[in-house]
């Protein structure tokens, strides 16, 4: 619909010229002033195109100034709603809340409140510029509502972080497309909901690649990353070409679980296939992915060899796999090329540098950077930064100037704070500061099962058994359960797990147990005394032995010395933190046996080989 004022033949469009996505602004801003000085701004597809344009270009206001402009030389409204949408989201990208409104007056005076095309827009606007409220009031007296405008609702809700509301747009929705289940399976993904989102995926007739991507990342982020993994493999199974999100969402399940073949044959799979990544996370993924599986080498080589070096997330990535390895020196190194490469580091490569300090035991070098991320390159430390300085304090036993630091913090101190103090405390026997950050700690996480166990075993380092007991009845009354230990073990692309107390997998139970009392045995003619300190239960010595020796680790390993051929090393990932007495224990296996364990633990790796372990004993 072209306004009559004045003729205008196609040819003497200058907006043709925007067409091209190559469009320079200076060539947009060309266009503007020859339109205006022309009189073109009475033109409904030039206006159009113009306003267009520029709300996707960096100047998204200008767009709202030729409206205002286009509205004053208007004789009558006819072609008018053509170019309104693209103003609504000028407003939402340039933060227009004013104008915003102003124009929503507008569109309710007119008949402009008529189109679904306009008001769709209209609650678009109102959901970028944060007004979630007047988006649903909008929605709710709208005279016609279609799939957009119900699918508009339901991701502004899930953005504003609403999920309830998101949820009962959802299931109130009269008919769902793709886009809406997509949308809400990622939601539930987001916010903890594991379930839910299962549900709308298993209901799903119809799935495309990003259903695939949303419910496996749904998986990774709540920690299920076996169901990820299988996931994907069902994926590509059906024949569903996996992208660049998917494969990135895979990688992190295969690091969690620690599985480097499966990690391995994706690396091969991304490039024989070519995935395209225009985000450079698939670099990052792959570093990660390969640190986390105990081959800090391929994660270096990774870095060296694919990654668009200019990309801070691979930098940090690298770092923080460094750290992970207790490769405190490794990790400064590369801090420093980064800083002669000019590159600027961001919070996480600071996050990533402190854990190596902290893991490798570098006091003077964390204070220093604690202190460089502050000066230097002026990054307000988030609360993960001060948990690693009070970390690397308490460790090294600087108890007094950790509580400190905590004192100081702009921050109430977390959960993971108070359990940091905790260790430090039991690891320098003071149980009296450990007793009260094991309180602190529960009051902030009642339903957090390892505060209780690091509070009863307090009391059983004092000796108050009657406090132990009551530490086990509150957390049975509150219905909190202790994790148990385990470990698992990769071979020939099948999962063994070991649980602590019993060797899991039915068959293995016996042989498992034979070779482990054959390796105590020989481990103790040369000298090994079990820890019985890290039994904190009131019983008999002997029964704590029996204990110890059936820790999830021990007996992942032996299952390991007598099913992996000699000369290749053993992987073990384990749930929680490596005990000293197995840390002792596989020391000697490694000097004794001759081979080369690696342990994965939750806080970081440990490679023992010839009787020494690369943590130094510090973890
Ligand atoms: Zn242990
Ligand atoms: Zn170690």
């Amino acid at each position: 619909m072209i306004s009559s004022c004045i003729p205008v033949s196609v040819g003497a469009n200058p907006t043709r010229l925007l067409s091209d996505e190559r469009t320079t602004l200076s060539q947009v801003r060309q266009v503007h002033a020859y339109i205006i000085k022309t009189n073109l701004v009475t033109h409904v597809l030039s206006v159009t195109k113009l306003v267009k344009v520029l709300s996707q270009s960096s100047v998204p206001y200008d767009a709202i100034s030729v409206f205002a402009h286009a509205l004053s030389c208007f004789h009558d409204m006819r072609g008018i709603e053509f170019f309104v949408p693209p103003t609504l989201k000028a407003c939402g990208k340039s933060c227009a809340l004013e104008e915003g409104k102003q124009i929503m007056g507008f569109i309710l005076k007119t008949h402009l409140w008529n189109d679904p095309f306009v008001t769709n827009s209209l609650v678009r606007m109102c959901l970028e510029l944060g007004m979630v409220e007047l988006a649903r009031s909008v929605f709710d007296k709208m005279p016609t509502r279609d799939l957009i405008s119900w699918n508009s609702l339901l991701s502004g809700y899930l953005k504003a972080g609403q999920i309830d509301m998101a949820r009962e747009v959802f299931e109130r929705m009269p008919q769902r497309d793709l886009v809406s289940c997509n949308t809400m399976i990622d939601g539930y993904g987001k916010h903890g909901l594991c379930e839910l989102a299962e549900e709308v995926f298993m209901d799903m007739g119809v799935r495309d690649v990003v259903t695939w991507t949303s419910m496996i990342s749904a998986f990774v982020l709540n920690h299920q990353p076996k169901k990820g993994l299988c996931l994907f493999r069902e994926m590509l199974s059906l024949g569903v070409r996996p992208d660049a999100p998917a494969v990135v969402s895979v990688l992190s399940a295969i690091a969690d679980l620690g599985f480097v073949e499966e990690g391995k044959w994706i690396h091969g799979y991304i490039f024989s296939n070519k995935i395209l990544d225009n985000y450079n996370f698939i670099g990052s993924a792959l570093i990660n992915m390969y640190a986390k599986c105990g081959q800090i080498e391929n994660a270096y080589h990774v870095f060296r060899s694919i990654c668009h070096r200019r990309n801070v997330g691979d930098w940090n990535s690298m770092i923080s796999g460094l750290a992970f390895h207790g490769l405190a020196p490794e990790a400064i190194e590369l801090f420093q090329e980064m800083e002669r490469a000019k590159l600027k580091p961001d919070d996480i490569t600071f996050l990533g540098l402190l854990s190596a300090c902290n893991h490798g035991g570098l006091m003077d070098e964390g204070q220093f950077y604690f202190e460089t991320m502050q000066i230097k390159f002026k990054i307000v430390p988030k609360i993960q930064h001060y948990g690693c300085i009070v970390d690397l304090l308490g460790r090294s036993g600087c108890l007094e100037q950790a509580l400190e630091v905590i004192h100081n913090m702009p921050f109430e101190p977390d959960v993971l704070i108070w359990k940091a103090i905790l260790c430090a405390s039991m690891k320098h026997n003071n149980v009296v500061l450990g007793h009260t950050a094991a309180l602190r700690a529960l009051e902030l996480a009642p339903q957090d099962s390892s505060c209780y166990v690091l509070l009863s075993n307090i009391y059983a380092k004092m000796g108050r058994w009657d406090d132990v007991s009551k530490v086990r009845s509150m957390m049975r009354k509150r219905g909190v359960r202790k994790i148990p230990g385990c470990s698992s073990i990769l071979m020939d692309g099948k999962v063994h797990q070991f649980l602590v107390g019993k060797a899991m997998n039915v068959g293995y139970n016996q042989s498992v147990l034979s070779k482990l009392e054959e390796v105590v045995s020989k481990l103790k003619s040369e000298g090994y005394e079990p820890d019985l300190n890290e039994v904190f239960l009131d019983i008999e010595e002997c029964e704590k032995e029996s204990q110890l020796i059936l820790h999830s680790e021990k007996l992942a390993l032996a299952f390991g010395l007598s099913s992996i051929p000699e000369g290749v090393p053993i992987h073990i990932v384990k749930n929680l933190r490596i005990c000293s007495d197995c840390h002792t224990f596989m020391q000697l296996v490694s000097k004794i046996y001759n081979r080369q364990i690696i342990i994965r633990d939750q806080n970081r790796f440990h490679h023992f080989n010839k009787g020494c372990c690369s943590c130094r004993n510090y973890w």
